[in-house]
């Protein structure tokens, strides 16, 4: 019999240059298989979904990851951050659900990582009720701010700390894992806590000196070497600089720790300053940001380094490596959007990578204390509430024809979907161009990478030969009826408002016809006001924001009023509400808050206080509304209106999906799709909850 084609071969095998990336790493007394490292990451899950959780870990697992962490995982009632859900590792009781997920983990070779987390200044202790026990005395720092100071840790506090810290490595060992990461990094760990001047300004031997200030987590490490060291592998997470300023623990004093203490731990895990640093969204930071803040590191220590960067490329993951910069790649968000990365580079499939768009929309499952999702990966989160598995789809249901209307995020994903699971798939697009909104959208400041969402889907449909894909095609009830497909699925988007209506005009409100109004969707197709403009935010995501900064750029006069107390609201769920403000501020767009608009006269506009309702006149030549948005619905309206003509026609059914149902970020819309082509042919499951869900158990008593 003949071997294997050179054709297969080429298929099969993975590029040699990215061959570094598969070499075993040493960590202490473990081994990982390989250098990618899923590092700690929230879920929006944790203790209250511990199945879909550990589920969505094991996916990682099948996907070829080395390693695999949870995410944080609190180890002592007396540290919490309610209303945020992470892990809980309190009691024994915790063990198994621990245990489920390192299990799940170990499935397939990787490391089971665990997160050990005080939280100290960032536990509020909603929950428990406990008083706050922090290095110093200070108010807690939370996103809420929450009315609650800390007490400081005494000797005998630290005594207990360093035992609760055993107490829980021995639980994690206990629950099955390899690795134990100490969390000391974002400003969120106490490891982090004792090692900054800004938040420890203790007096004792725990304070003042560096020496000092690295005291706790070598007494810590020493602790737990001797009792579980011998089996796990212990790492400390660390930033790469807090930077906030004099105070902070800077990137120079990280490298004189590291030296000091350059056989502390069995790896070093360099992450980022704050969580809005580390976990830069892609309209801020590129690929890698972090390279000159690790650069170095690694000859400073005896201890294998990993880092962050959104990395999603094999050529920048395996030049990290031959650089001598990082020995394993860490990865959180490229791990979401692609759980099968590793696999996908291995058998030399890089170009079938989902890529990250860096668009933090998972993030927003934790901060909404919901539960997370991913604009590349519909599947995040789904893994056990439905069976969803990133790479495979269900069998075939009994019909054979698809009609997708709208190549949008919603179209392209039910076609890529449904083309996976084996129906014939025609793709109608009105226009040229794939990619609906996102399309347009890629083309604003800072968010060419969300491009992704179109590039990745595109390649997929185009290695099908079960799709077709239609250009110039805008369809109308008839044409449908006239072609004769069993399955239609309407995706045709939605487009800006252009009165008003959102959440401070729920109807329209009155608009002067000499003052140019623009919406969106104008300026997205090139169409530009002249002289001062107003944005009217009553959108509160990242459109506003990102019109400002275009038509800054574009050398206008600017100013943004939004009833909203901060700019671009939402995004500080995904975490960069705060650079959106310092990037327009500094390009000097005028930002008026707290203020809607209730008139648009010749010359100006009309704005009102939302507190007092007080009037204020702005001048200027141009309005731009970013309100709500409409639905694209017409075509379905007209098909559900000829429904007795449908059965004549062959079509079985025909459903309407993503932002032409209800308008909604990327996210919903490929989440839409996704959850279409899976549904398809789907016996009816009447009243039923269409997820599995986790529910506590009932005490005895
Ligand atoms: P979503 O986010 O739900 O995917 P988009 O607005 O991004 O929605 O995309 C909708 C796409 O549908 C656009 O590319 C648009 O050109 C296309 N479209 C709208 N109406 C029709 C129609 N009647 N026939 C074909 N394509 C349409
Ligand atoms: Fe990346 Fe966005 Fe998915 Fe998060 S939600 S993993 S940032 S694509």
């Amino acid at each position: 019999m003949l071997g294997t084609t050179l054709a297969e071969m080429e298929q099969t095998m993975r590029d040699p240059r990215h061959d570094i990336l598969f070499e075993p790493l040493r960590i202490g007394p473990v081994t990982a298989k390989n250098r990618f490292y899923q590092v700690p990451h929230c879920n929006g899950g944790g203790y209250r979904d511990p199945s879909a959780a550990a589920e969505m870990r094991g996916v990682k697992a099948q996907g070829g990851w080395g390693v695999i962490f949870t995410e944080q995982c609190e180890i002592h009632h007396t540290s919490e951050i309610t209303p945020f859900i992470e892990l809980r590792l309190w009691e024994d009781k915790d063990i198994p659900m621990l245990a489920k997920m390192a299990g799940r983990m170990k499935e397939y070779g990787a490391l089971a990582g665990i997160q050990l987390a005080y939280s100290g200044i960032n536990g509020p202790n909603l929950y428990s009720k406990e008083v706050p026990r922090a290095v110093s005395a200070m108010p807690i720092r939370t996103f809420t701010h929450d009315p609650v100071q800390a007490r400081a840790l005494d000797r005998e506090d630290i005594r207990d700390l360093r035992r609760w810290f055993v107490t829980a490595a021995k639980r994690a060992q206990h629950a099955g894992f390899d690795l134990i990461c100490l969390y000391g990094a974002h400003g969120f760990g106490i490891f982090q806590h004792f090692l900054s001047r800004a938040t420890n300004q203790r007096a004792d031997a725990y304070g003042g000196s560096l020496e000092n200030r690295s005291r706790f987590a070598r007494e810590v490490i020493a602790d737990m070497r001797e009792a579980v060291g011998d089996t796990m592998g212990i790492t400390l997470r660390v930033s790469l600089d807090e930077s906030i300023g004099d105070l902070g623990f800077s990137n120079a004093e990280l490298r004189e720790y590291i030296e000091m203490n350059h056989d502390l731990p069995d790896l070093w895990d360099l992450a980022q300053g704050t969580w809005e640093d580390c976990s830069g969204p892609s309209r801020f930071k590129e690929e890698g940001a972090q390279e000159a803040l690790v650069r170095g590191i690694r000859a400073l220590t005896d201890k294998p380094v990993v880092g962050v960067g959104r990395f999603t490329s094999p050529d920048v993951m395996a030049r990290m490596i031959h650089s001598g910069t990082l020995d394993a790649i860490g990865c959180a968000r490229p791990s979401i959007a692609d759980p099968f990365l590793p696999n996908k580079i291995e058998e030399g499939r890089s170009e079938d990578i989902r890529e990250c768009i860096g668009c933090n929309i998972c993030i927003t499952g934790d901060m909404t204390m919901s539960i997370s999702r991913c604009t590349q990966n519909p599947t995040f989160m789904e893994e056990w509430r439905k069976g969803w598995h990133p790479e495979r789809m269900n069998a075939k249901g009994d019909s054979a024809t698809v009609l997708v209307v709208g190549a949008g995020p919603a179209g392209l994903e039910a076609t890529r979907a449904l083309a996976l699971r084996g129906y014939d798939v025609a793709l109608a697009e009105a226009g040229r161009v794939l990619g609906g909104r996102v399309a347009r959208e890629r083309l604003l400041p800072g968010l060419s990478a969300w491009g992704r969402v179109a590039d990745y889907r595109i390649h997929q449909i185009r290695q099908r030969p079960n799709v077709e894909t239609y250009f110039d095609s805008k369809l109308d009830a008839q044409s449908i009826l006239d072609f004769g497909f069993e399955n239609v699925c309407i995706a045709t988007g939605a487009r800006w408002r252009r009165d008003g209506v959102s959440r401070q005009h729920v109807v329209p409100f009155a608009m002067d016809a000499t003052m140019p109004i623009y919406t969106p969707d104008d300026i997205m197709e090139g169409r530009r006001p002249a002289g001062t403009v107003v944005i009217y935010d009553d959108d509160h995501y990242y459109m506003g924001g990102v019109l400002a900064e275009l038509l800054r750029q574009d050398g206008h006069e600017v100013i943004l009023v939004t009833p909203s107390a901060y700019l671009s609201d939402w995004t500080l769920n995904t975490l960069e509400q705060r650079a959106i403000h310092r990037r327009l501020a500094g390009l000097g767009v005028q930002i008026v808050l707290n203020r809607g608009v209730v008139g648009i006269k010749a010359g100006h506009v009309v704005t009102n206080c939302i507190y007092t309702d007080g009037l204020t006149e702005i001048g200027c030549d141009a309005v731009v509304i970013v309100a709500a948005r409409r639905e694209v619905n017409g075509l379905y309206h007209d098909l559900t209106a000829r429904r007795v003509e449908w059965a004549d026609a062959g079509i079985r059914s025909v459903r309407i999906i993503g932002d032409a149902e209800a308008p909604g970020p990327i996210a919903w819309a490929t989440y839409a799709g996704h959850r279409y082509a899976r549904d398809l042919d789907a016996a009816d499951i009447g009243d039923a909850l269409p997820f599995r869900r986790e529910i506590t158990g009932l005490a005895a008593s």
